[in-house]
């Protein structure tokens, strides 16, 4: 009997060794460490100019960010110094250029506009006179609206490679085919684009980093009230590649409180609408934990002119009231570094 409880004593302890050795390889990495980097560089959907909607994600493993529209980009990137955010970064040297000189010209590969709305673009056209060579990438009708509204030598000069002549150049546009990997240059992220409801086309920027997602959405009206579906066919991508990846967090929008009526949403959601979108999704993905744990960074927050009235705050209760899956949301903040 001896030897017998002994050989059961060992293989119980080799099972529980390996379960926990398991256990540890899956869970350290992801929670503990991270695998993205997102810095918020403006976070309100209007009319704070010098916080207007623009975040930069890389992987931990190389100084290399790509930027998620370009609401306010020096001024973001300052707020942003001021808060510490590029701690993590291996700055590049190059005594010719400011702190801000080289995160904007070594360390921005390039730039995923969601659509062309002025608070989504604002930040990257008047920086551009001062940035260097770097690739735009947007849906076809997105590229289309920056060559006609912005660099047509009335707005703005042309800095980009198409469009009205003589071309400067600098920005190299390339058109995202729908739900079609494209690789982005000077990193090792790859981007999906799908395109979204909004009055006129936005994107939602599927980022694959190995076998982690990250998706940034531009702005969009909830599927019931836009009636397109054009949310459900994310969530329903999201959750056939979360049985293999792990999602790892969302920025999404929430410009107004519950009290904006769905006839002056204009293409925007609320918390009421984000919750119901979030309850579709969670009812899609089969690992519910996985859900749990990734961060939802809510963005686009209106600013508001009235007195009295604090929408951030009205809008993080709203959330926290109906979070009945228990999502971590968090609320974007200018200048805030997020691991994700
Ligand atoms: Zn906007
Ligand atoms: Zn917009």
């Amino acid at each position: 009997m001896q030897p017998n409880r002994h050989i059961l004593f060992i293989a119980v302890l080799i099972i529980s060794f390996q379960l926990h050795g398991k256990q540890t390889s899956v869970s350290s990495n992801p929670e503990t460490k991270g695998v993205f980097e997102l810095v918020t560089l403006g976070s309100t959907g209007g009319i704070q100019d010098g916080n207007l909607s623009a975040f930069l994600l890389r992987t931990l493993s190389e100084p290399n960010y790509i930027a998620l529209d370009a609401g306010t980009l020096t001024n973001g990137i300052n707020v942003a110094l001021s808060n510490n955010a590029f701690e993590n970064l291996p700055m590049q040297t190059d005594n010719t250029l400011s702190t801000t000189g080289k995160i904007l010209h070594h360390h921005i590969k390039g730039y995923l506009i969601s659509h062309g709305h002025l608070d989504h673009v604002a930040g990257l056209l008047v920086a551009s006179p001062e940035d260097n060579n770097k690739p735009i990438y947007g849906l076809k009708s997105v590229n289309q609206t920056m060559s006609d509204t912005y660099f047509n030598w009335q707005a703005w000069a042309n800095f980009t490679d198409r469009g009205k002549p003589p071309l400067l150049n600098k920005y190299q546009v390339i058109d995202l085919v729908p739900q079609q990997t494209t690789n982005l240059k000077g990193t090792q992220l790859k981007v999906k684009a799908f395109s979204l409801s909004h009055p006129l086309e936005s994107t939602a920027f599927v980022i694959e980093y190995e076998d982690n997602l990250f998706v940034y959405f531009g702005d969009t009206g909830p599927d019931k009230v836009e009636k397109q579906g054009k949310l459900a066919v994310v969530w329903e991508y999201l959750a056939k590649q979360m049985r293999t990846k792990k999602l790892r967090g969302v920025v999404i929008e929430v410009s107004f409180a519950n009290d904006q009526p769905d006839n002056l949403l204009f293409g925007h959601l609320t918390p009421k609408w984000l919750l119901s979108e979030m309850h579709y999704f969670y009812s899609l993905v089969a690992d519910k934990q996985q859900i749990k744990d990734m961060k939802v960074i809510i963005s686009h927050i209106k600013y508001s002119l009235k007195s009295g009235t604090n929408p951030r705050l009205k809008i993080q209760q709203e959330l926290n009231q109906g979070n009945t899956h228990g999502l971590k949301f968090i609320l974007a903040k200018q200048g805030q570094l997020l691991i994700l």
